[in-house]
């Protein structure tokens, strides 16, 4: 059965945040002071996050996406994707990560079951890779992401935020990795969500001047259209490509009447949009032996207290002070 919003908007994509926590310390997500971690009894079981897409599911979600924090570092994740896959109806799986243990996990993803793969990479230089993440695993992530591709995960996207005076120099050169290789590599503008307040609005470098770097500095675009159109990405090609070139762009062209997403925190609440703070609890009714009708009715509370549309554009909005790891990023 389709699910609609109040705005009559198809619902049909669940993020979920398995963890809050990550081998990396990006600087514009992670606080400069650290960061308060959930306990393990403050996260969301496997049990319950599989009982909740369990019974979104039959409402008409039909894909996933398991992200973090850092989803890798969860013991038990493999088999937690495995259980997914057992889920009917369920059409689609696919997971967020920054490749630090995708070497040694790759296989394992792959036996679990078909899955689709996001790599985060914001540099690809080692040194600069080191002054955002704080940690010197550039060339874990790249063994990471060389083994993936040989395992045969495909496409395998790669996702870059432009920041500018920081990485936005480095534009051009990832595009050019879809030369020579299959990848998908997508440009994210800079939300105002993360550590420190630290978000300036002019740090975000609109997708139309990346575009406009990567037409100067490595040739023309041309629209890249795919059957799967259900994203929010504007995909183009150089010519004589193998891999294709994404633009998402929450701030320049938001793309929320398109939006099809709800989002689980790893601490047990539904959260309807990533740009607004209203949260539905799901966890402690969970933990006082709720039956699934009730469930299922919080489930569409959270339906229908989706917002129209983010207001991040408007006049004296600042950044969002919170952790995109316990949202889900
Ligand atoms: N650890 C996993 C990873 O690195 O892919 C999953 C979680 S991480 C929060 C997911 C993505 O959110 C990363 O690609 C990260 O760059 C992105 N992200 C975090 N803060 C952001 C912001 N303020 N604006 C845009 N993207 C952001």
């Amino acid at each position: 059965m389709p699910l609609y919003d109040p705005h009559n908007r198809l619902i049909d994509y669940l993020r979920i945040s398995v963890t809050d926590r990550c081998n990396l310390s990006c600087f514009y997500c992670k606080p400069r002071t650290g960061m308060k971690m959930l306990s393990h009894s403050e996260i969301l079981s496997y049990e319950e996050i599989l009982r909740l897409v369990a019974l979104a599911v039959p409402l008409g979600i039909s894909r996933v996406r398991v992200t973090g924090g850092e989803p890798l570092v969860r013991r038990g994740i493999v088999d937690f994707i495995t259980s997914l896959h057992t889920i009917a109806g369920l059409q689609d799986i696919s997971i967020t990560t920054n490749g630090v243990l995708l070497e040694e996990m790759a296989e394992g993803l792959i036996r679990a079951g078909k899955l689709r793969l996001n790599i985060s990479l914001d540099s690809l230089d080692r040194h600069k890779f080191h002054k955002i993440t704080g940690s010197d695993e550039y060339d874990r992530v790249w063994r990471g992401i060389n083994r993936a591709e040989e395992l045969g995960f495909s496409p395998l996207k790669i996702n870059m935020v432009p920041i500018r005076g920081m990485n936005d120099a480095e534009v051009a050169d990832f595009a050019r990795l879809t030369l020579d290789r299959r990848f998908h590599v997508r440009f994210i503008e800079y939300m105002p969500i993360g550590a420190d307040h630290r978000w300036q609005r002019d740090e975000c470098v609109p997708s139309d001047e990346i575009r406009a770097i990567i037409e100067r500095e490595v040739g023309p675009l041309k629209p890249f259209l795919s059957g799967n159109s259900a994203g929010p990405s504007d995909n183009f090609q150089l010519r004589d490509a193998r891999g294709v070139i994404g633009f998402i762009s929450p701030i320049t062209r938001h793309f929320c009447e398109s939006c099809r997403r709800l989002r689980l925190t790893s601490d047990g609440k539904i959260r309807p949009c990533l740009l607004s703070d209203t949260e539905i609890d799901v966890k402690s009714p969970m933990r006082s032996g709720c039956d699934d009708a009730e469930l299922e009715r919080l489930f569409r509370l959270a339906l229908e207290i989706k917002p129209d549309r983010h207001y991040i554009n408007e006049a004296g909005h600042g950044c969002f002070q919170r952790t995109m790891s316990r949202i889900g990023g």
